[in-house]
């Protein structure tokens, strides 16, 4: 009513942008977003934020909204009701799992969808079309961490909350641009730092205003780090700078010491170019240090061998004793704003839900409570349902909030393989690249529009609620996939985001004791949750591994590149301040567009004066895969030798870096190496 559209409303949320999940109250007037006001109690960020979530909702009444479901015709869509859309779907769903099995079909998630809708995909995937084909865009960004996790600790997540970050002595931040990823946390960083003298060590090729405030900064030759931090490691076990009485904890100590004797001081220097003066610095300040937490990003594990450098940080955090107590720990700084929680609630082809292994009696749980034959077959993680497609076993994909076209590596490929798919399903709140080769579209709606909850990179389960109606025609995603479940026979009959929590819990050890009631307002919980509480840290008296003891886990690194004589620079990637990865939301807010309108090519010093570049000369960028783009130079100290640096955003799809990008993935996650692409360079024109 009129009436209502004239009050000013205030509603708790949580940001929809990155991994510190700060939360604040939304003030609106009807879909008029007036401001932002982050409270003293929000648990993650107090009253901090930064300009994307202060500033980035606006997208929610951009022009491109995606209003009415829209079926394909030709070349167009057209308009239709959701009856027919949906009985489309189901319709197709059916015939492609009659004619070519369950297995056939593949379902990605958001990393922006509630944690209740990615059960509910997950559940949809599984219970009632009988496949384990499904995933979510962790496997683009974080999944090497939760490898290097699983294999030492037991938990593929933090280990601690962002107060341990700020309370630690010693903050090493690897492969991590703190400041512009996750500012809410490089802010925390950087005030630990002034007020209590806290420490920091960067280690990354890239030197960001991290490295520059930071008292040791350490700059590897791209895809080394590894091999730094296994120097590292060396040097602490040969000056018997290990925590004896901590080791009890912990297995493998001699196979670990073995596989890192090759990496002396001589070896490292050789190999990763940073000086031995700076490997022993780092060693030191690790053993000066009370409290020692590591901070890692896609620095780390978007390289071919970003599981085993993510393992040898939490060798290194086990070998000293940092895990378990306040201000220690392993932070690998997950991206999306609900990329822990959608993995967390069961979007992983090898797991259900709370990570229960696909064994006997977790599966026979899950099908009393279903009362569904599910698959005991593990699916196929997103990089091979692609693939899967192009070899004709994948037939049809159901692509819930993800840009796939955009930010998974080798954009030609994806294009053609989701071109040449018999059936696309794109859920989405844009019309995205990926939406415009859908044969049908679901318009869905974002955050502000519906409720739910959402896991930050600290483990914590938050909810956000309703700020407004939705828009037009579109659903929340969890309203969707119930309505396509039950056109495909189910009986489902949620009513409200809470019974679908509800539900997890009763299945789900480490949610056993969460409910909508304990986490209202700005009340929060971080998992495990059973019914005594919370664990903001972890490991405090034993490793979640079934005997409760750590792993040393034995490091396997050779020096390796993709680089030959032709494409002999190496790409790096990234984001900015400004825009989040490739801007879908982000390059819909008019403010942040006009600040940043284009993406730029960082230039080391030595490749502008090679190629006689200086800013703003039109560069083309090749790779060695066959893709190319172009941008305009940037002669920055952020580079050095053979490298460019090249951020994710991009107004012109055409110019998208994951145009460049390879479809080469690291072994123990999938991940691909994105920041391993060899490219070439041409400057087209002057500025
Ligand atoms: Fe949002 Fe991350 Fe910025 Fe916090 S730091 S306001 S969660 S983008």
């Amino acid at each position: 009513s009129k009436a209502r559209e004239t009050r000013i409303k205030r509603t708790k949320t949580v940001c929809t942008y990155c991994g510190v999940g700060c939360s604040f109250e939304v003030w609106t007037k009807g879909r008029k977003i007036l401001k932002i006001e982050p409270r003293p109690e929000s648990p993650a960020n107090g009253v901090l934020t930064c300009v994307k979530g202060k500033f980035g909702w606006d997208f929610v009444n951009s022009e491109d909204r995606l209003r009415v479901p829209l079926i394909r015709d030709g070349d167009k869509f057209r308009e239709a009701t959701w009856e027919e859309a949906i009985s489309l779907v189901a319709r197709k769903m059916k015939e492609i799992k009659e004619k070519y099995g369950p297995d056939s079909l593949g379902f990605v998630a958001s990393d922006k969808m509630s944690n209740e809708e990615a059960y509910l995909l997950q559940k949809l995937a599984r219970a009632v079309v009988g496949t384990n084909n499904v995933d979510n865009s962790s496997r683009y960004c974080q999944s090497p961490a939760t490898v290097g996790l699983w294999r030492t600790v037991g938990i593929g997540a933090d280990s601690g909350t962002i107060k341990d970050i700020e309370s630690s002595d010693l903050i090493v931040i690897v492969g991590h641009n703190t400041t512009e990823s996750h500012p809410v946390v490089g802010s925390k960083v950087k005030r630990a730092k002034k007020i209590r003298g806290a420490k920091i060590a960067v280690v990354d090729v890239r030197k960001h205003e991290m490295a520059e405030r930071a008292d040791l900064f350490i700059r590897p030759k791209p895809g080394t780090d590894a091999a730094v931090l296994a120097g590292v490691a060396k040097y602490l076990i040969d000056m018997d700078w290990v925590d004896h009485k901590f080791l009890e904890r912990v297995k493998g100590f001699n196979e670990f010491k073995k596989s890192v004797e090759g990496f002396t001081l001589d070896y490292v220097e050789s190999v990763t170019g940073v000086p031995r003066e700076q490997l022993v610095r780092l060693a030191e300040m690790i053993h000066e240090a009370k409290s020692v937490s590591f901070l890692w990003g896609m620095g780390v594990t978007q390289h071919l061998g970003g599981a085993d450098t993510s393992t040898i940080i939490s060798d290194i955090l086990l070998l000293t004793g940092n895990y378990g107590r306040p201000g220690t720990g392993a932070f690998p700084m997950r991206g999306h704003n609900n990329v822990q929680g959608v993995s967390d609630f069961g979007c992983l082809p090898n797991y259900l839900p709370g990570y229960q292994k696909l064994e006997e009696n977790v599966i026979s749980k899950f099908e009393d409570a279903w009362r569904a034959k599910l698959s005991r077959r593990p699916g196929l993680q997103i990089p091979e349902m692609i693939e899967g497609v192009l070899e004709g076993k994948i037939h049809a994909l159901f692509i819930v909030g993800e840009d796939t076209v955009m930010v998974d590596c080798g954009t030609p490929l994806t294009k053609k393989a989701l071109e040449s798919v018999n059936f696309l399903v794109v859920q989405d709140v844009f019309m995205t690249e990926t939406a415009k080769l859908a044969d049908v579209i679901l318009p869905a709606v974002p955050s502000l529009e519906k409720e739910g909850t959402f896991v930050n990179t600290e483990r914590r389960i938050q909810r956000f609620y309703k700020a407004m109606e939705p828009l037009g025609d579109a659903k929340p995603d969890w309203e969707i996939i119930q309505m396509i479940a039950n056109a495909l026979g189910a009986d489902w009959s949620y009513s409200h985001p809470s019974q679908i929590m509800d539900e997890v819990a009763r299945l789900t050890p480490v949610f056993s004791g969460v409910s909508y009631s304990k986490l209202e307002g700005f009340n929060s919980l971080v998992w495990p949750v059973t019914e005594e509480g919370d664990t903001p840290l972890l490991y405090v008296n034993s490793f979640a591994t079934p005997d409760g003891k750590a792993t040393l886990y034995p490091l396997s690194w050779r020096p390796s590149s993709l680089r030959d004589q032709t494409h002999a620079i190496t790409l790096n990637t990234g984001r900015v301040l400004e825009h989040f990865h490739g801007g879908t939301m982000t390059g819909r807010v008019e403010g942040l567009r006009r600040k940043f309108p284009e993406p730029f090519v960082e230039v080391s010093k030595e490749l502008s004066e090679r190629y006689s570049i200086k800013d703003g000369d039109l560069i083309l960028v090749k790779s060695k895969s066959g893709g190319e783009i172009k941008a305009r130079a940037l002669v920055s100290d952020s580079v050095t030798g053979e490298e460019v640096f090249i951020p994710l955003f991009a107004s012109d799809p055409r110019n998208a870096v994951n145009n460049l990008t390879g479809t080469e993935v690291d072994k123990a996650s999938g991940t691909p190496g994105y920041k391993d692409t060899p490219v070439m360079i041409e400057k087209l024109s002057q500025s």
